[in-house]
């Protein structure tokens, strides 16, 4: 099987350009962030807050993350109910920053995410992909941009499904989940040695995607033709 990990910081654009690759080259797109933000919605639903004062032992022992592909689309279920819609919130996206850290949690959802690259040609992104997840990824890849140019994409993206929210709350939050990210102690946010680094600061979504495409075509030796 073959297996792209694509890893990077938040909003730099992973997950529309993953998608986009994985349908041109007929892989399995696997959104990982989606599971820490259903496991993050568990805990808001309980009530807790980023501090996570509670047994996340115990309330992880009662939860079900589940990815089923619809039509090609991941869709995320937890505890059986489609959630893919509403981890997309802010809060969601701070709660996820927040027991993506815990090791128990990563331990909970590593065997999922290696079992479907086990059995499918995948495109992965996420956080730890090339660095813990898929160790031996066939093309590694450390997607980035600058914090300014990713919070005026994902502030876009949220203004367009109607989130209401500020330009400086989303490179606020931007900034803190990076922070949280690289700076935690289990499988860090940081470019795998063998990653190839794609910037996108000053690329629009066609020449990122364009740059993306010829990283994965040379690194798995297909020829080199987009679209
Ligand atoms: O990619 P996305 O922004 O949806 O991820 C939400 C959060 O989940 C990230 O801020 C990060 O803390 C966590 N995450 C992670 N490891 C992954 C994917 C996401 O820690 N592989």
């Amino acid at each position: 099987m073959v297996s792209v990990a694509i890893d990077g910081p938040a909003g730099a654009g992973k997950s529309s350009l993953s998608r986009k690759a994985a349908e041109i080259l007929g892989f399995i797109y696997v959104d990982t962030g989606a599971l820490y933000r259903a496991v993050g919605l568990k805990f808001l639903r309980l009530g807790y807050d980023t501090r996570l004062e509670c047994s996340v032992d115990k309330i992880l022992s009662d939860t079900e993350v589940d990815i089923r592909f619809v039509s090609g689309e991941q869709r995320v279920f937890l505890d059986g109910e489609d959630v893919t819609d509403e981890i997309r919130t802010p809060e969601a996206s701070m709660m996820a920053s927040a027991v993506s850290a815990v090791p128990l949690v990563r331990e909970y959802l590593l065997d999922m995410q290696r079992k479907l690259a086990k059995e499918n040609n995948v495109l992965m992104d996420g956080r730890d992909i090339g660095t813990v997840v898929l160790p031996d990824a066939t093309v590694k890849i450390y997607l980035t941009a600058s914090a300014q140019v990713r919070a005026e994409r994902r502030y876009k993206e949220l203004c367009g499904k109607g989130i209401q929210t500020t330009f400086e709350e989303v490179l606020r939050d931007i900034e803190k989940r990076d922070y949280n990210d690289m700076h935690r102690k289990t499988a860090p946010l940081r470019k795998a040695d063998d990653a190839v680094i794609a910037d996108t600061t000053d690329c629009n979504i066609e020449q990122s995607l364009e740059l993306i495409l010829r990283i994965i075509r040379d690194g798995i030796g297909i020829e080199n033709n987009v679209s």
